[in-house]
């Protein structure tokens, strides 16, 4: 299994893409962006109550409900969510692992605070358990492929893509609630190695599954101690402010550190936003 992620844009402070394109888009298409953007937008204004926690926790201060086909996400698109100042989405990928996810889910509960996993197909399947367990602790149990093919998605036929993208949610959703649909509970899904394509974005848009990337990661593919990487990532988002933050809980070094990691959270007054699909989207 790779679990690599290659950055495939660091340099965040290059003209956003959206820009260069919208030049060269429809006007239809242009509008049908901008539509569900300001959708998204108005998402955001549409606080969900979250959950109460102790006043000694870290908790979390929103909910914020995506609407279907965005695609967010500054690593990699030219958008993201609409965070505020010292907000943080919290997500996991690669999971469920044996030992770390659990020590993961166990942080998480001790501060109250919900994340997003973004799961392989394969090992959801092989650790329902465990996949149940973040369920039923009210996190977003969202797709990752169901293998995780060393190549990435990018490299294979579309065909063959698209069928990993499809048999991975199923899965997941198998794991997760004993049953699958045929079109996924919770339509987020995130690119191994963030390696999508045009075809693959069109087709998920069309379908109405939200892409994400990250604003910023641990580069926890890097071996390193856990006291190196909380200086990282805590580096990184001060200079970042907020955004969508990677992890990967098939990690040692990221469960040792993430009870430290959301004590700094709170302790720097950072603030964890929940993402949940809209209704529309959540079948
Ligand atoms: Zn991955």
């Amino acid at each position: 299994m790779s679990i690599a992620h290659i950055p495939p844009r660091t340099d965040l402070s290059s003209p956003s893409p959206f820009v260069c394109r919208a030049g060269r888009r429809a006007a239809a298409v242009l509008g049908a962006f901008l539509g569900a953007w300001l959708q998204l937008l108005g998402g955001a204004q549409a606080r969900e109550d979250a959950p109460a926690c102790p006043p000694e926790t870290l908790g979390i201060s929103r909910v914020l409900t995506v609407p279907a086909g965005v695609q967010v996400g500054t690593k990699s698109f030219p958008e993201t969510l609409p965070l505020e100042d010292k907000e943080v989405v919290l997500t996991f990928d690669d999971g469920p692992w044996p030992g770390t996810t659990a020590a993961i889910l166990d942080a998480l509960k001790a501060q109250c605070v919900r994340a997003t996993f973004f799961l392989i197909g394969e090992n959801a399947r092989a650790r329902p358990a465990l996949v149940k367990r973040q369920v039923a602790e009210g996190h977003t149990v969202a797709h990752h492929s169901m293998t995780h093919p060393e190549k990435t998605l990018a490299k294979l036929p579309f065909d063959s893509a698209r069928a990993e993208i499809d048999q991975g949610m199923a899965a997941d959703d198998a794991a997760a609630y004993g049953t699958t649909a045929g079109t996924p509970r919770i339509p987020f899904f995130r690119f191994p190695g963030f390696a999508s394509t045009p075809p693959l974005l069109e087709d998920l848009k069309r379908r109405g599954i939200s892409v994400f990337g990250a604003d910023l990661w641990a580069s926890d593919w890097n071996v390193m101690s856990p006291g190196q990487q909380l200086a990282l990532v805590l580096g990184r988002l001060e200079s970042a402010g907020r955004g969508i933050v990677l992890f990967h809980d098939t990690k040692a070094q990221t469960a040792a550190m993430i009870p430290a990691f959301l004590a700094a959270l709170k302790e720097r007054g950072y603030r964890v936003v929940h993402i949940v699909p809209s209704q529309a989207g959540a079948r």
